[in-house]
């Protein structure tokens, strides 16, 4: 399948950028944008350390270059260079030495996993500590054993890009996606890929809608995003977290806060044609950036794509969440049905038929029983339910719903209605009825 390619593209920037390690600022971050960047071109933006988000200030930059724990005989037990989950995320520089009572309430493992290294952060406490394979605690017998971690907090700044591609509409589809956690492949580098690749292809393309692709820190980045981008939200039409999205499990789509708007409707419509296991799960204030952009002061109609949801899957935030983890075919089913939903977003309309008592007479404008194409007789049923349905109030997506015909041919009807004059576009496309 012409699948493969772009997914062993995507699954190749995945393995570039695994190595590195990301946190919620820092120089990983700003390492991982600028190989996105090489994808799509990319805006950088830098917040200061300090800068006041709504409710939150901007932390102090994390950068590490070093850390490990040594036994009394200099050998190394744990060593961040072999992995980049071996140091808490955010930990403070340390170098002194422990006996083991001490040194033990530092060290993270998953006692159910023996094999596996946690993820573990203390962003807003002042901590460090260790993550390794439950396993290797074996190996620490003789103390006192030294611990060192030579990382810095500094006043820097917080990271984050945008990819703006431009449509004939200056309202706007944002595709936002967290680019904060270290070597953990579907969580966070599928979606970091996923949306890249997306965004490539649609500047290929003629667009009418505006789309805005944001990487930023999970949590703070959004937050911060948000309240440097007030004066623009109101153009944003719909969106999406498009995150887990290289995983083997069924798509699950989580609803807008109010659950009732159109990129609720249109994921729904896609996952319908073609993803049957697919599950939809209902607005709750927990999981990713999706809260946010659903908090009662922005309440935007953003929704959360991913595949198996977070915390759903054994090796969600552990070293197992690997190149093993995700696959090429997954990431390219992820992005077609991205491609899909950016198709029905584009192709959604709302019509006022301009010839609205009775039924125009479609022979004599050469659309009745004169067109071309494999199912003529489903195009003209089309038309007639575009026309009957086209009364400012229904989009072609509900004409499509209650028709029961594709959205691709009720698509080419209203294309062909609106060649004849039949159709006028809707000039204020808010407020659907049904
Ligand atoms: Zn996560």
């Amino acid at each position: 399948m012409s699948n493969q390619p772009v997914g062993e593209a995507m699954f190749g920037l995945i393995e570039e950028l695994y190595p590195i390690c990301r946190s919620i600022t820092g120089n990983g971050v700003r390492k991982t944008l600028a190989r996105i960047g090489e994808v799509v071109p990319l805006d950088v933006y830098e917040v200061p350390t300090g800068t006041q988000v709504f409710d939150w200030t901007v932390p102090r930059e994390w950068n590490i270059e070093e850390a490990y724990i040594e036994d009394r005989d200099g050998r190394r037990l744990v060593d961040f260079a072999n992995h980049s989950l071996h140091a808490m995320s955010y930990s403070v520089p340390i170098d002194d030495t422990f006996e083991w009572d001490e040194l033990r309430p530092h060290l993270h493992t998953i006692p159910d996993h023996p094999d596996w290294i946690p993820y573990r952060t203390s962003y807003y406490k002042e901590n460090w500590g260790f993550c390794l394979p439950d396993r290797d605690l074996e190996k620490f017998k003789a103390g006192p054993f030294r611990a060192v971690i030579r990382s810095s907090l500094t006043d820097g700044s917080l990271t984050y890009a945008e990819s703006v591609i431009p449509g004939s509409s200056s309202r706007e589809v944002l595709f936002f996606n967290h680019v904060c956690h270290p070597s953990l492949c579907n969580d966070n580098l599928a979606g970091n890929a996923v949306m890249a690749e997306l965004a490539r292809r649609l500047r290929e393309r003629k667009l009418k809608l505006t789309y805005r692709f944001v990487w930023a820190p999970g949590t703070i980045g959004s937050i911060t995003w948000l309240s440097r981008n007030e004066d623009r939200l109101e153009r944003i039409h719909a969106g999406l977290v498009g995150v887990l999205l290289g995983d083997s499990g069924p798509f699950h789509y989580k609803r807008t806060r109010s659950g009732t708007t159109e990129i609720d409707q249109i994921v729904e419509f896609a996952l319908n044609e073609s993803q049957p296991d697919a599950r939809l799960l209902d607005f709750s204030p927990y999981g990713y950036d999706e809260r946010q952009f659903g908090s009662p002061g922005i309440d935007l109609p953003v929704g959360r794509l991913t595949r198996t949801p977070n915390g759903e899957y054994e090796e969600y935030h552990s070293s197992a969440d690997n190149l093993d983890f995700v696959r090429p075919e997954h990431l390219a089913d992820s992005l077609h049905l991205l491609e899909r939903i950016v198709q029905l977003l584009e192709g959604n309309v709302v019509y006022q038929n301009t010839q609205p008592k009775c039924e125009p007479q479609l022979g004599k404008r050469g659309l009745y029983g004169s067109t071309g194409g494999s199912q003529p007789k489903q195009l003209e049923h089309a038309m007639l339910w575009v026309l009957n349905m086209s009364d400012s109030r229904h989009s072609l997506l509900d004409i499509s719903t209650r028709s029961g015909i594709g959205f691709d041919v009720v698509r080419a009807a209203a294309d062909d209605l609106v060649g004849a004059g039949l159709l006028e576009e809707r000039a204020d496309p808010e407020t659907l009825g049904e």
